[in-house]
């Protein structure tokens, strides 16, 4: 029998009519012969309203505690979830993280999953049950309950159809999947039938908010099929599988535009060895990650040396580049914020002689300046300015004609 496990964010199931909405559709998937395994996140905003109530009593809670709190959101959810299957006449039971075998380590709010005792699960399954599982949370094995850090639903539902190797783990969300770019900056972007793993784990962390990267990683090292789909829809969505698996590995798949880069620059720093690991690591050592880097070549004796960081980590970042310059005789150091990075992300691209030379085409045409550019296998991203990332992302799409002739309209099934 195929076994299929549903996951539904918080959206999907915020509020008794969208619970009895998604209890139909495991229902129906139960009738079509299937096993199911569902995984649910808290309803709504409730894991927000958690947090801030938190606050109100003490602005540094303790991680054990606070972790006893943040799953109960999920406990709400399931028993409702379990309730409204059982008024379709479907058997069904939840399960707490704890009760349905998945054990952590010993992390109070960021715990990764070691394993999955699965036996529980399973027995309920052969008992003709459609089991609802609480996603992001677990146990220890000294009886600790732990969340998995925000978002954390995902990847308990990957994670249990690669310990119970299900047939397919479908993940409901309010948008009908990945597009080629976000559809409010570019309406005729186009819904992808399929993407690879890393492609995924490009557009996530470009700022794509589908799936929680650490669930696609999970994925990817288990050979599991996502399909990421939305619960309010009756759409294919997108189906995220291994590279090889792919029907058409194109050159760009998507376009993303991320927002929470800022820049900073070193001038003239002296040409000789070990400046870069000096700064690079005075920033590490501050707990600063750094995206994009470039050094230029300004004249025989000195570089300038440019990247960027997250837009929170500002300040911090510029308080140490500030430091090292100094020490090392830069003759000064800038900051710009109002940058933006366009990224292009496409699993074929290696094969496509051409593809950096067209973006940089099309943002050349549109008269925007490309301020850095780094490359991966399987990216290309530009640093232009804030202001013009709009602009870019359109250009950018209708130059590799990613916009579908026809806008996907999908029936609404309730
Ligand atoms: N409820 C948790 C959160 O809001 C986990 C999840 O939704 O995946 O982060
Ligand atoms: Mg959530």
């Amino acid at each position: 029998m195929t076994l299929i496990v549903q996951k539904y964010g918080g959206t999907s199931v915020g509020n008794a009519d969208r619970i009895k909405h998604v209890a139909e559709r495991i229902a129906q998937t139960k009738r079509d012969g299937n096993d199911v395994v569902v995984v649910v996140s808290a309803m709504g905003h409730t894991t927000d309203r958690l947090i801030d109530l938190m606050g109100e009593i003490t602005p540094e809670p303790d991680l054990r505690e606070a972790d006893m709190l943040l799953a109960t959101g999920e406990q709400v959810s399931i028993a409702l979830v379990a309730m409204a299957l059982h008024c379709q006449g479907i058997k069904a039971v939840s399960l707490m993280g704890a009760q349905a075998g998945i054990m952590t380590e010993k992390k109070h709010a960021k715990a990764q999953i070691l394993d999955i005792h699965t036996e529980r699960v399973r027995g309920l399954l052969d008992q003709g049950y459609v089991v609802v599982v609480a996603g992001f949370q677990g146990i220890t094995e000294d009886q600790e309950i732990t969340t998995l850090g925000r978002g954390g639903s995902d990847t308990t539902a990957v994670a249990l159809a690669a310990a119970l190797k299900a047939d397919m783990c479908e993940i409901y969300t309010d948008v009908p999947g990945v597009f080629t770019a976000d559809p409010r900056t570019v309406p005729t972007a186009k819904l992808l039938p399929e993407i690879s793993y890393d492609e995924m784990l490009e557009l996530a962390s470009l700022g794509a908010q589908v799936l929680h990267p650490r669930s696609v990683e999970y994925a990817k090292k288990y050979g599991i099929f996502i399909r990421v789909r939305s619960s309010f829809d009756a759409g294919p969505g997108t189906v995220v599988k291994g590279v090889e698996l792919l029907e058409n590995q194109k050159p760009v798949s998507g376009i993303a535009a991320d927002l929470n880069q800022v820049k900073l620059a070193l001038l003239e720093v002296p040409d000789k060895p070990g400046i870069a690991a000096k700064l690079f690591t005075a920033l590490a050592e501050e707990g600063i990650n750094v995206d994009m880097i470039i050094q230029s070549v300004r004249g025989e004796f000195a570089n300038d040396i440019a990247f960027t960081v997250g837009r929170n980590e500002m300040a911090r970042a510029l308080a140490v580049t500030e430091k090292v310059g100094a020490e090392i005789g830069a003759s000064g150091v800038i900051h710009d914020a109002d940058v933006a990075k366009v990224s292009i992300v496409g699993a074929g691209m290696i094969n496509h002689p051409g593809t950096a030379a067209t973006m940089f085409t099309a943002l050349a045409d549109a008269s925007i300046n490309i301020q850095m550019i780094s490359t991966s296998e399987i990216k290309i991203s530009c640093v232009i300015s804030r202001k013009q990332v709009q602009e870019a992302v359109r250009m950018i799409h209708e130059r590799f004609e990613l916009s579908s002739e026809e806008v996907p309209v999908f029936v609404p099934c309730d």
